[in-house]
């Protein structure tokens, strides 16, 4: 029985060998290691990606939402907008500002923060909300910029699982005031360790999210602001550049994986397949199924050696660190259900066709043996 992994990164690494390593040889024999001429050209390589006028790199996509708050001024006192279902850090950067959280539940259809209950959420104090582009499918943004402009909120995309993904043919990461990604090894743009960055087309944002990822200086020797040391490596720049020259590839090769599960699986009664949407370009970055038999499925795929993912188990409102906060099981019910039935296939760039197939062989074989579930 040949193992279908979750994820594997060595068709792609495999694929990038030769560029990498002399994309490493030229940072090894540049001699200059933090913030030169890697980092300055990945970021000016990505503000064009993302279509923005700016790109800061710094060291985490939780670093990037922090800096995005901070530089906006956001911290004790002030409430932020966040969905109740998103990856922990999305929270953590919130509350590492001091600011108190706000989350909001997302449309169950597309698991992305429903706009109209961000009209709700907003009192006097609500300075911001982050709307997270999740599994790479691009938020309802027209929705989301006039609700945040009606009351004067700013928006901070959290870009960090979209990379390439657009809405209304405009990049995510482009829309709101300053917004933040990160290129955690596993994401769609990925580096070799920890890595982020933030685009805005704000110059006084950039600058002082220059300024905040280097202890607060924005000249030698002068420290204005109580910063931090979270800047991009230029190593990571340097890796980050042949990847990203690379990065259509990317997408284009996850859309037709994407493409062959959805031909495989639809019409099955009790699984939900991503729904397509016609206003946006998905990005993919994981291939996420819905159904309320998650944990049996998940069980016996794992019995034919089929490796999947729970995106995320656990909503952070249930989360111990934020057992403080009080929120109860029951609270944020659309997160908690998305927690219970969500569940992601293997998915990677240089997933074959027949790997596809096999995973969508035992799917339907499991909705097909059970009983009272049949193909429609
Ligand atoms: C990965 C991720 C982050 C955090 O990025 P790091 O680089 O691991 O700090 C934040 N938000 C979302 C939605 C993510 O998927």
């Amino acid at each position: 029985m040949k193992r279908v992994p979750f994820l594997s990164l060595d068709p792609l690494h495999e694929q990038l060998r030769d560029e990498m390593l002399s994309a490493f040889e030229r940072f090894y024999d540049s001699g200059r290691y933090i913030l030169a001429d890697q980092v300055a050209a990945f970021e000016q390589a990505y503000a064009e990606f993302s279509g923005t006028r700016f790109c800061v790199g710094v060291g985490s996509g939780l670093d990037a939402i922090r800096l995005s708050l901070e530089a906006l001024g956001i911290g004790e006192g002030d409430e932020v907008i966040v969905p109740s279902n998103t990856f922990f850090a999305t929270w953590l950067a919130v509350t590492r500002t001091g600011a108190e959280l706000v989350p909001v539940e997302p449309d169950p259809r597309t698991a992305n923060i429903d706009p109209a209950r961000i009209a709700d959420a907003v009192g006097r104090r609500t300075r911001a909300v982050i709307p997270v582009h999740l599994h790479g499918r691009p938020c309802e943004m027209d929705a989301v910029m006039s609700v945040a402009d009606g009351h004067g909120i700013a928006v901070i995309e959290d870009n960090a699982q979209a990379h390439g993904a657009t809405y209304r043919g405009r990049p995510t990461g482009s829309f709101g005031r300053i917004n933040a990604t990160s290129f955690y090894p596993t994401k769609i743009l990925g580096a070799l360790g920890d890595a982020g960055a933030v685009t805005t087309d704000d110059e006084e944002l950039a600058e002082e999210v220059r300024a905040l990822r280097s202890y607060g200086s924005r000249a030698k020797d002068r420290f204005e602001t109580f910063g931090f040391n979270s800047r991009l490596d230029e190593v990571q720049a340097a890796l980050l550049a042949v990847k990203l020259a690379h990065v259509e590839q990317t997408i284009e090769d996850r859309r037709r994986s994407a493409g062959w599960y959805r031909e495989e699986l639809e019409g099955l009664d009790d699984l939900h397949l991503p729904d397509p949407d016609p206003d946006a370009t998905h990005a993919n970055h994981l291939f996420v199924v819905r159904t309320s038999r998650r944990d049996a499925l998940q069980r016996h795929l794992a019995e034919c050696g089929i490796e999947t993912m729970i995106h995320y188990p656990v909503p952070p409102h249930l989360q111990p660190a934020y057992r403080e906060l009080g929120f109860e099981r029951g609270r944020f019910p659309i997160a908690e259900e998305l927690a219970e039935t969500s569940l992601s296939l293997p998915f990677f760039v240089g997933i074959s066709r027949e790997q596809v197939g096999r995973v969508a062989d035992q799917i339907n074989e499991f909705f097909t043996l059970a009983a009272g579930t049949s193909r429609k």
